[in-house]
């Protein structure tokens, strides 16, 4: 909280989609953000109505809705027109395979085409999809295809033979494996029968109720969670997408996040288009370079990043943005993990405008907590409640719930049910998901408290909260403080038990290029520190890695190195990227 707001000028906040934050929230009623979709006949809906049919029913099918590049480069357009024929007929195929409404229809793709039709088109057929994340290993696709009950299956041949083949014994559920490209022995090929069949098809009438997407979580804290949502959650996509995104018709927008994740379904497919963007899909992994070509030459006006790339961004330096242009750009905002307060400050200098913070789950559909554009920037803050969400502060003790009123004064964060996007359960884990709720809230399992304007602070994950010598000390804060000296790339923070404190605070640190971890560097880091938290909450032992364990959708997995500190047995790593030490 140290550093300086980041003030809104009168006409940005004017240009915003909401330009006043407080008179919106106070007269907001989901009612109202119902009238925004156009929902079907019979008090019935259909994301994938929402997202395509009904902007080519209003006069926008030439509009891009769709440009991906490919690995190589190279760019393919589609108009929102060619999309609701290419869903239309995946949807067909689904229907000639004999493949009914509720079936559960599975993805294991890279960030091609093919996977952005077979969401949308299933979702048409009234099937339920679940994306898998294509670098999966065979284990954690059997888990998650036995814990849904897969149907169908669209990969492609090679991701087929290297993970799949050999699981389909194990997996009786599953009917149907259509390859995107190439052949193999039971599997049929999807191209020829996406040519084949009627780029027509009524869109299935859905009642709200029904289930629409299956996630599972990141693993972060544990095993990985099969996440139910239904179609009603469009509206809370489509209003979160227009407040939280400021998402405009006709903007160019990215989402870097795979849809292998719910950020790159609810925001990298359905909100976009529910409010009518162009979006991009990047086919290849990070690169510095690359990014920055993008965001200049696709004239990017909206980009929904995370925190890890931004750290990448920035340890890359500012040289490399040098000969871009940028002037398109209009918003930008970052999810997933806490974003430190020295990212946003450096989005502003190099892009002249923050970093907008924002807070959700996978749990939750979309977003919850936001910075707005309209609204001034505390730099290390995940902003304010959305419209329709009331958040508050809570502690829990033995004898039930209460709300902490005071400012500044650390709870669990806790959401009142009832947002359109909101889970409708765990698969399989009735108890687990029935735990979540308690006293009329739903309790994140994150620790947050809230300034006296309102705003929300992350402080960790409830587990990652440590206990030294009476203080209960968040490892954001720690993180945040190291990540301002000018040699820390990245920084994850845990306690280890420490016979006199219970526990001590200890700092993994990876160091920007350039730097070499000496013992010199490390006293500095350590005084920084000490300097900036206190002794009593500054780390009392660094240690130099060359990366973090990292989930694949990008989060710290401080469980992990707090495991390997303890020598304990590591857990469920099947989202592990892999992490070279
Ligand atoms: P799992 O539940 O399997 O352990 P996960 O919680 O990481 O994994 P997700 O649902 O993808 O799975 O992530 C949601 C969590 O990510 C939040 O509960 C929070 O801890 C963290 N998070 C997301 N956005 C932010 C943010 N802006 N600031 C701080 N933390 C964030
Ligand atoms: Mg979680």
């Amino acid at each position: 909280m140290a550093h300086d707001t980041i003030r809104k000028s009168t006409a940005t906040s004017k240009a915003a989609n909401m330009a006043d934050y407080a008179a919106t929230y106070d007269s907001f009623r989901w009612e109202d953000a119902r009238r925004l979709i156009d929902g079907l006949p019979g008090g019935h809906l259909n994301i994938a109505h929402e997202a395509i049919e009904r902007h080519v029913a209003a006069g926008h099918g030439a509009q891009v809705a769709l440009r991906w590049i490919a690995k190589s480069g190279e760019r393919t357009d589609y108009t929102y027109l060619e999309l609701s024929q290419l869903t239309n007929r995946f949807a067909n195929v689904l229907r000639n395979h004999g493949i009914e409404k509720g079936a559960r229809v599975y993805s294991l793709l890279g960030r091609t085409p093919d996977l952005y039709i077979a969401v949308l088109g299933t979702l048409k057929a009234g099937c339920v999809f679940c994306p898998l994340f294509s670098a999966f290993g065979p284990e954690p696709i059997r888990a998650r295809m036995e814990i849904g009950g897969a149907n169908v299956l669209i990969t492609t041949a090679r991701l087929y033979k290297r993970k799949v083949s050999a699981l389909r014994d194990l997996l009786p559920d599953l009917r149907h494996v259509f390859l995107s490209d190439g052949t193999a022995e039971d599997t049929d090929a999807l191209s020829p029968l996406i040519k084949a069949a009627s780029p027509e098809f009524t869109t299935e009438p859905m009642h709200p109720e029904d289930t629409a997407l299956l996630h599972f979580t990141s693993g972060t804290t544990g095993k990985p969670k099969g996440v139910v949502h239904v179609h009603d959650a469009v509206v809370a996509h489509h209003m979160t997408g227009c407040l939280a995104l400021d998402l405009k018709p006709g903007n160019t927008y990215w989402c870097t996040a795979d849809p292998g994740w719910v950020t790159g379904t609810s925001y990298g497919i359905i909100a976009p288009l529910t409010n009518r963007v162009t979006m991009i899909v990047d086919e290849a992994e990070f690169d510095v370079t690359r990014w920055y070509d993008i965001l200049d030459r696709e004239s990017v006006n909206v980009w929904y990043t995370a925190p890890t790339a931004i750290r990448m961004l920035m340890k890359a330096g500012i040289e490399a943005t040098k000969g871009h242009d940028f002037s398109s750009l209009r918003f930008m905002a970052s999810v997933g993990e806490p974003l430190n307060p020295e990212a946003v400050i450096w989005g502003n200098d190099v892009f002249g405008m923050p970093f907008h913070d924002n807070w959700w789950q996978t749990e939750t559909g979309g977003i919850m907590i936001a910075n707005f554009a309209a609204m001034d920037v505390k730099p290390g803050s995940m902003g304010k409640p959305l419209p329709g969400i009331k958040a508050g502060i809570v502690e829990v003790t033995e004898d039930g719930l209460c709300e902490v009123s005071e400012p500044l004064v650390v709870g669990e964060l806790a959401l009142r049910p009832g947002w359109p996007s909101m889970m409708r359960g765990y698969l399989h884990e009735e108890a687990r998901y029935e735990k979540c709720f308690r006293d009329g809230w739903y309790l994140t399992g994150d620790l947050a408290m809230r300034d006296s304007d309102g705003y929300f602070w992350f402080v960790g994950r409830s587990n990652d909260l440590i206990k030294s010598a009476g203080h209960l000390i968040g490892p954001f804060e720690v993180e945040s403080a190291l990540m301002e000296h000018e040699a820390v790339a990245e920084v994850a923070v845990i306690g280890v038990p420490d016979e006199t404190a219970g526990e001590r605070v200890k700092a993994f640190v990876a160091l920007k290029p350039g730097y070499a971890p000496t013992e010199e560097l490390m006293l500095e880091l350590s005084g920084h520190a000490r300097k900036r938290l206190g002794p009593a909450v500054a780390p009392k032992e660094i240690a130099f890695r060359k990366n973090l364990p990292k989930t694949r959708s990008g989060k710290i997995m401080r469980r992990l190195l707090r495991a390997r500190e303890l020598g304990l047995p590591e857990g469920d790593i099947s989202t592990l990227e892999s992490d070279e030490q």
